[in-house]
């Protein structure tokens, strides 16, 4: 079955979704209502199942290489310094780290540059028995089928399902940064510290940069500071090089913030025609590292499915029941562990478990298929276009 789909939202999802679509000899109209296409944002880091998702795309060379091996898993650091667990010479780095506009980058140089369309923010989606109509900017598209990309804010599932709860907030925020580490004393491989119910991360990421990330409680959203930036160094200006340099070598500019937010959960993934992918469908807390993950996996399985199912219909039916649980499954997961990390009695009981785990075990947990989220094997895409 080939047809034509209207991906709305040009983010990591929308765009592996056109780049997933065109693998089996699909179209695709991405529809982003920013002015230009790129990512803003700072960094992540994508364990082996995304990264066997962007094998399947195509574009796994490409990717890995843009990204950094971090050590930011086997690393684990009191605010004093302290290691309760050390990455080895040789020991595996399963996660890859990516400054967000890398991987973007190569996502986006994968779809035809005439399915693209920015200034295009979608408003409106109305369905009938010939497909989907979809409104952006004062103009129609239509298509067999829309795939809701955009984001925890998706205008798609706003006008599509509206029974779905709105995002929550979790009762967390996070200042985000990249900058140059040149000069910079400390270890930069890739590490989490925590103390006091704060959690910082720092990835290495291309072109002598690192990726650090800060998460805190913050009972109430929306609250902002004149100085973002010397607001995140009041909380952890005291702990081990080259947390407090790292952050304080960061322009201003660069410094972003935002609040910790997830979807409740959702009881279907699709309306009629129209499917929801990434954010949009399970938009989750970011303490797995895996909201970006599966949304790459969304977009293969869904690929996946059109492909090799005799309808529409019956595929999306079959992308909601493989693509839900296991998405709804991990956004708890990742629930879950950021409540127990954003208390400091939380943070001492999981530090004095890890300090206590032999090496051995440790280091068995951070082998490629180490974990049952990063066991993921995507199916394999019938390639009707490379
Ligand atoms: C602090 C933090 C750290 C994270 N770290 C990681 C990590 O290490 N690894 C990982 O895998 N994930 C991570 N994530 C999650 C990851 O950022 C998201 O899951 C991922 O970006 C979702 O991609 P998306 O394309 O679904 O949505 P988005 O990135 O939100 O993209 C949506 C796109 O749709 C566009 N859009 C919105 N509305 C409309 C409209 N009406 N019309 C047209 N276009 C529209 C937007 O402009 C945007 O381009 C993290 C998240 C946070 C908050």
């Amino acid at each position: 079955m080939t047809g034509h789909a209207i991906v709305v939202g040009g983010g990591i999802g929308g765009l592996a979704t056109a780049v997933a679509l065109r693998r089996i000899g699909w179209r695709a109209t991405v529809l982003e209502r920013a002015p230009e296409l790129g990512e803003v944002g700072a960094g992540m880091s994508q364990a082996p199942n995304a990264l066997r998702a962007l094998a399947e795309l195509g574009v796994e060379a490409e990717a890995r290489a843009v990204g950094v091996p971090t050590c930011s898993a086997s690393n684990l650091r009191r605010s004093d310094g302290r290691y309760l667990q050390r990455a080895r010479p040789g020991d595996p780095t399963p996660l890859l780290a990516f400054h967000r506009a890398d991987l973007h980058r190569v996502l986006l140089g994968a779809v035809p540059a005439d399915w693209l369309h920015t200034d295009a923010e979608v408003t409106d989606v109305r369905q009938d028995d010939g497909g989907v109509t979809v409104v952006a900017g004062g103009a129609q598209h239509r298509a067999d089928l829309v795939v809701g990309a955009d984001g925890i804010h998706s205008a798609v599932r706003t006008v599509l399902w509206p029974d779905a709860e709105p995002p929550r907030h979790l009762g967390r925020t996070a200042w985000l940064g990249v900058t140059d580490v040149a000069g910079l004393p400390g270890d930069l491989t890739g590490s989490v510290t925590m103390g006091n119910g704060d959690l910082l991360l720092i990835h290495p990421v291309s072109r002598g940069r690192a990726y650090w990330a800060l998460l805190t409680s913050q009972p109430t959203a929306g609250v902002r500071y004149d100085d973002e930036k010397a607001a995140a160094l009041d909380r952890v200006g005291d702990w081990h090089q080259p947390v407090p340099d790292l952050i304080r070598a960061t322009p201003e500019a660069a410094v972003i913030r935002t609040d910790i937010r997830e979807l409740p959960p959702l009881r279907t993934y699709v309306r009629g025609r129209a499917v929801l992918l990434g954010d949009a469908a399970h938009a989750m807390s970011p303490d797995r590292g895996q909201g970006a993950g599966h949304t790459l996996e969304d977009a293969v399985v869904l690929a996946h499915t059109l492909a090799t199912e005799p309808t529409i219909d019956v595929a999306l039916a079959r992308y909601d029941a493989e693509r839900r649980p296991r998405d709804q499954a991990t956004a708890r997961g990742a629930r879950s562990d950021g409540a127990r990390t954003a208390s400091s009695a939380g943070q001492r009981l999981l530090m004095a478990m890890v300090r206590l785990m032999p090496a051995a075990v440790w280091r068995k947990g951070l082998a490629p298929d180490g974990n049952p989220t990063w066991r993921w094997q995507p199916p394999e895409l019938p390639v009707r276009s490379s």
